[in-house]
């Protein structure tokens, strides 16, 4: 019996500072994620999985989050932009925070040993804005510059059109920046527009790839299509559209502008999609654009991630499942009367289960056992047992438990060890 199923609410955040682990996307790309790039169309279309498209080349952040290769640092979740739509979660939302994928960031090595946790080949460089914290940023953007060599890709979100600020991070390093256009501000990018412009215009000075990343929509379709030509005429290296998502932290907002969310599940909003793919299907300039779905984030691009991590951090006796989660079998320790020391003597008294097949793990006051042979004592353990399901994430999120003994139900647990 299982007794919790896919968590509640999403517990961390992508690249976009939108919830990830969105329970409905996990199990259905198995195949989709596997499958290779198909060939452009006559048109020069190209298909990636889960609806996603493009025309061009994809900007190299994009290709390295494809892989699951990028990692995603949270600067801060202060922004004094305060878009409708914005996702950033409850617990990041204006909180000066910073977070290298899932992990708390307390000192630098945090951030390095998340790097090494996924074999990162770049980083990805989001909040709040990166822009308001710019000691912080041009400190990250050094560290991982110095730690990795030149080879390890940034790029950066923002919203702030801020020459000074940019070329400054441009010379610490920083590879590529994703502007965030206002949707007020969409069109041809003149009058109030102008300054989004003129750093566009600016940017090759610097060195450094420059492109728009916006969510699309439904409704300012005729002002995104004059965004692009723009764009176009501009010449910015890439635009990425996004699909406009539903969040625990939006959802008033978005349902009183009318939005809706897609009926078929997911976190989408109706229209969003079906937009920006005839945006990017019927856009005839040689600007690379880009359309990301909700469901290619979660079902591919994290789901990578969580692949890599999963391959470098498990240990030899978690079981490790096609979506990149570990399977594992722990013992709890039932209150304050028993000790983990009780836990271990009883698994060694067993000597059904080997000592290279568990660890005591002191912070979470359990023991990880191959679930396995869990499976095969647990009924003779006086402790609560369950077989765990879990991201690899430095969170370690719980998507599933299983009871594997008596002792495991609140109920029936014996009050003694
Ligand atoms: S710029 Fe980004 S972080 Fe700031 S409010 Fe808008 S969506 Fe949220």
């Amino acid at each position: 019996m299982t007794l919790t199923g896919r968590p509640p609410l999403p517990s961390s955040e992508r690249h976009d500072g939108k919830p990830h682990y969105a329970p409905a996307a996990r199990r259905v790309v198995a195949s989709a994620s596997a499958r290779p790039l198909e060939p452009p169309d006559l048109s020069g279309l190209q298909r990636l999985p889960m609806s996603s498209t493009f025309r061009g080349s994809l900007a190299v952040g994009c290709e390295q989050c494809l892989e699951g290769r990028k990692m995603v640092l949270f600067v801060t979740g202060r922004c004094r932009f305060r878009c409708f739509y914005c996702p950033v979660s409850e617990r990041r939302n204006q909180i000066d925070v910073t977070y290298a994928n899932e992990r708390l960031v307390e000192r630098d090595e945090d951030v390095l040993e998340e790097a090494r946790s996924i074999g990162a080949a770049g980083t990805g460089i989001t909040g709040g804005d990166p822009l308001g914290v710019i000691d912080r940023t041009v400190h990250y953007v050094e560290l991982l510059k110095r730690e990795f060599g030149p080879e390890h890709h940034i790029h950066l979100y923002t919203h702030e059109p801020n020459p000074e600020k940019l070329a400054r991070l441009a010379r610490a390093g920083l590879d590529e920046f994703r502007l965030h256009v206002p949707s007020f501000l969409w069109g041809d990018l003149a009058g109030a527009g102008s300054a989004y412009r003129r750093v566009l215009e600016e940017a090759p000075s610097w060195g450094v790839r420059r492109g728009v990343e916006v969510p699309v929509l439904p409704g300012k379709v005729p002002e995104l299509r004059r965004l692009l030509l723009a764009l176009g005429r501009i010449g910015v290296d890439f635009v990425n559209l996004n699909e406009l998502e539903f969040s625990p932290t939006n959802e008033r907002k978005m349902w009183e502008r009318g939005y809706r969310q897609e009926p078929k599940g997911g976190w989408g909003v109706v229209g969003s999609q079906a937009a920006a793919r005839e945006l990017v299907r019927r856009f005839s300039g040689s600007l690379p654009v880009h359309f990301c779905s909700s469901g290619f984030k979660d079902g591919v691009q994290l789901r990578r991630r969580l692949q890599r991590r999963a391959e470098r951090t498990a240990l030899p006796f978690h079981r490790i499942t096609p979506d990149g989660t570990l399977v594992k079998g722990i013992v709890e320790v039932p209150g304050p009367s028993a000790t983990l020391e009780e836990v271990r003597q009883r698994l060694d008294r067993s000597r059904r289960v080997p000592p290279d097949r568990y660890r005591v793990d002191e912070r979470r006051r359990r023991v990880e056992v191959d679930p396995v042979l869990l499976r095969r004592v647990a009924r003779t353990l006086p402790f609560p047992c369950f077989e765990v399901e879990e991201y690899p994430t430095a969170d370690a999120l719980e998507v599933e438990r299983t009871p594997l003994n008596r002792a495991a139900f609140p109920s029936r647990r014996p009050t003694g060890g």
